[in-house]
């Protein structure tokens, strides 16, 4: 084998390692799907609390009609069964008074009614959204603090391998290092295939046993025929078969 392939074969596991390490960066989720959902849901909050509060404004205002258009006619009753009143014409014109205020008190009774339940269904709803757009901000919270936490962790992680990167790299030849690279770019990213049991385990296909003995005896650099990725073998292609091994003993 050619004397940088172990080197090269180390810089493409910690390549890979990058690779996923990145990939699994990209892939947390940091909050913004849950964000965007808390928005709408505090819109909606908003848009209860305005109802409520308009139809609680309406109620307020009616209660103090009702109490108005009460003692109005309270005060007209005992002014028109005081004694007081002796124009059966005056009196005339004061019940009939009276008798409109009791209508509008028995409307306004029966607006109240049916204002008191929205009121309260309203008021309810607005609990239940509240809730709601709490538990989505502690959720938010955690996902963020566990985003950050994540990504730092993995940030730390790629750090170190990138600094195990440079190290290797710089102990191998530039031609070599150029040859990894091209290959790295046009291959999606594996430019050092690992054989395994005769197979090219890039494009699982059988390599003939001549190149293998080339591989593992000569000096220069090997390519698949199939997938043009530099092959690299253990030195010792039996170690991953200790199992089997120690069963035939
Ligand atoms: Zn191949």
């Amino acid at each position: 084998m050619h004397k940088d392939m172990d080197r090269l074969h180390e810089l493409q596991e910690i390549d890979s390692a990058i690779g996923e390490l990145q990939r699994e960066l990209r892939g947390l989720d940091d909050g913004s799907g849950l964000r965007a959902r808390l928005e709408g849901e505090r819109e909606e909050l908003a848009r209860r609390r305005s109802a409520h509060y308009d139809n609680h404004t309406v109620q307020s205002k009616k209660e103090a009609e009702l109490e108005k258009a009460d003692e109005k006619r309270k005060a007209l009753m005992s002014k028109a069964y005081g004694g007081t009143i002796s124009n059966p014409k005056e009196l005339e014109t004061l019940e009939k008074e009276i008798a409109s205020l009791g209508r509008t008190k028995d409307r306004l009774e029966t607006e109240l009614l049916a204002l008191f339940d929205t009121v309260d269904r309203e008021n309810q709803s607005v609990k239940e959204q509240e809730a709601l757009v709490g538990s989505l901000e502690r959720e938010l919270a955690e996902t963020v603090a566990t985003f950050e936490g994540e990504r730092e962790r993995l940030n730390g992680e790629i750090a170190g391998l990138q600094q195990e990167r440079a190290e290797v790299s710089g102990s191998v030849q530039p031609a070599s290092l150029q040859t990894y690279e091209r290959l790295r770019e046009r291959a999606g990213h594996l430019a050092v295939s690992v054989i395994e049991g005769r197979v090219c385990t890039a494009c699982r296909v059988n390599l003939p046993i001549v190149q293998i003995a080339r591989l593992t005896q000569g000096t220069e650099f090997e390519k698949c025929e199939s997938c043009m990725r530099l092959l690299w073998i253990a030195s010792e292609p039996d170690t991953d078969a200790d199992d089997s091994a120690s069963a035939a003993d």
